[in-house]
């Protein structure tokens, strides 16, 4: 991975997004392609970058990944000046406690605070034989030391967003990048990367790239995204989850450094079959790796596209992430790279007749 692809990934992880909040994260992926084609955004602030090579009158192909991450907001100020929060999205509930944070105040500024929990040394026996803790049971703690000084000197208000304090590292000699909310900036990086490199070109679809909001609180602007493009077939790029660290050796099906991850269905669909088997095949004709999955949970904005407006095929190119839904996160750029030249593959090869035939 180059410095200036790992440099792309870095803003855009680093960024702060928790769903509906995502301004920022668009702000990153405008300045990497607004002069690739037109770019317009609607009031869910989803982005739509329509190539400049598109002519306007053949089947679109969309690209979509989403620019949200799973965060918290803030429900109230207790009186002793830390704050109760409700998940915004779904988070592995064992991941959260302890973890740094960035809460945004009032002035929109985004200021430090820690996930507490109540200390061991406080803990009654039956709180310390009582497993995992709920969400419910932790606050946030910016140092606050009344509900007024966390409103008037922190600038603290109910509604606010919060995001894990973490920033992109990448150990390039070992090829592993850890930040945060690789689902789904990562993803986001595979759509701009691929615009990028294919500027210019012909391509036998008209192709346009939506980077879209508030997937993690049920697939919200995907409804919105699909009914205004509406897509002939989409590929839908995620920053999936992996499973190589937990599962048995003949059930791994998403490891790291073995390429994107195609999923035959999850909980929310299966994907168009046809479509599937092409990419599958695509891939292994071209000597590219990749893998294929069945997978019992999960669910993305392929589902939407496959049932809004008249419908359309789609696919899922997954790069594996561990742990995701979690603070911290772990890719690679070899997976990177291969989600990318997969996607460029299809894209250059996949014609109206077959996706008619899809
Ligand atoms: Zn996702």
């Amino acid at each position: 991975m180059t410095n200036e692809t790992f440099l792309m990934i870095k803003r855009l992880a680093d960024a702060p997004g928790a769903c509906a909040f995502e301004e920022e994260v668009a702000a990153v992926a405008r300045s990497y392609v607004s002069h690739l084609g037109t770019i317009e955004e609607d009031f869910l602030r989803n982005l739509y970058i329509h190539r400049k090579e598109n002519t306007g009158d053949r089947p679109v192909v969309m690209l979509d990944a989403h620019m949200d991450e799973v965060g918290m907001m803030i429900h109230s100020i207790k009186p002793n000046g830390t704050l109760r929060f409700l998940p915004l999205g779904s988070w592995n509930k064992g991941s959260v406690a302890g973890i740094k944070v960035l809460v945004r105040n009032a002035d929109g500024e985004y200021i430090p605070g820690i996930v507490a929990s109540k200390p061991v040394h406080f803990q009654t026996a039956a709180e310390k034989a009582g497993g995992a803790m709920e969400l419910d049971d932790m606050v946030i703690d910016v140092g606050a030391v009344s509900a007024q000084d966390a409103a008037q000197n922190f600038g603290i208000r109910i509604g606010e967003p919060v995001v894990p304090a973490v920033t992109t590292e990448y150990d390039g000699k070992r090829d592993i990048i850890m930040g945060k909310a690789f689902d789904d900036r990562i993803g986001c990086a595979v759509l701009l990367e691929v615009l990028r490199r294919l500027e210019g070109e012909q391509l036998p679809c008209d192709v346009v790239g939506v980077l879209s909001t508030q997937e993690e609180l049920g697939l919200r602007s995907a409804k919105v995204t699909c009914n205004r493009v509406r897509p002939a077939a989409a590929v839908v790029l995620e920053g999936c989850p992996a499973d190589d660290t937990f599962t048995e050796p003949y059930a791994i099906q998403t490891a790291l450094k073995k390429g994107p991850m195609f999923r035959h269905m999850d909980k929310s669909l299966v994907c168009a079959p046809r479509f599937q088997r092409y990419v599958l095949n695509l891939a292994r004709k071209k000597g590219l790796p990749i893998q294929e999955s069945v997978r019992k949970g999960g669910g993305n904005n392929a589902a939407a596209v496959q049932t809004e407006g008249f419908g359309a095929p789609a696919v899922v190119a997954g790069v594996p992430v561990r742990y995701i839904h979690a603070p911290n996160c772990m890719a690679s750029g070899f997976d990177f790279e291969a989600t990318v030249q997969v996607v460029m593959a299809i894209l250059r090869d996949l014609t109206p007749e077959m996706i008619a035939a899809f």
